[in-house]
């Protein structure tokens, strides 16, 4: 038995986020991340795919070293832009890695695929998201996020863009140049 925010409840019963909310009451007690500050010590921010096979391991960073902005694909939408600005102007970062990754989701599909999926599941239409930047061609898409922001007029030009695509088979990343 377990306390949960709604009661009691029995491990076979818990849900994912049950268990969450048990191993945080467990890493509370010695709380190691206390001594963080804010600021990415590398002075690295990194908009990556949520896609499960990529962890800041891979780069040999810790907690702490960088700010890891991740949504499907590792696009530059609009809040990740937002989320890099902040990051640059208000907690310093000086560098932007844009990580893709072979065997992505968004590869496997297309726009209309995906939009038409999910109206037959749900059996309705909806305005947002106005896309889910589904793409064919790996190198071109990691180009096209750097174009978003090199031509970005609030992304210094002091600021290093690089982009790159993590290959999940060998673990390893290769950088795209951008033209
Ligand atoms: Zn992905």
């Amino acid at each position: 038995m377990v306390r949960t925010g709604w009661g009691w409840a029995t491990l076979a019963g818990m849900s994912t986020i049950d268990e969450v909310m048990a191993a945080n009451e467990v890493y509370s007690r010695t709380h190691e991340l206390r001594r963080l500050t804010p600021r990415p010590a590398r002075k690295l921010a990194v908009l990556m795919c949520m896609d499960t096979r990529l962890s800041i391991r891979m780069m040999g960073l810790v907690e702490g070293d960088a700010h890891i902005i991740r949504n499907a694909g590792g696009i530059v939408t609009d809040d990740a832009l937002r989320s890099l600005l902040v990051s640059h102007y208000l907690l310093g970062t000086e560098e932007f890695m844009v990580i893709n990754h072979t065997d992505c989701g968004l590869m496997h599909t297309s726009e209309q695929d995906l939009r038409t999926r999910i109206q037959n599941r749900t059996g309705t239409a909806a305005v947002a998201p106005a896309f889910f930047y589904a793409f064919q061609n790996i190198e071109e898409n990691v180009r096209h996020q750097l174009q978003k922001l090199r031509t970005h007029p609030w992304v210094p030009e002091k600021v290093a863009v690089r982009g790159f695509v993590y290959d999940v088979a060998s673990g390893r990343l290769r950088e795209i140049k951008e033209w």
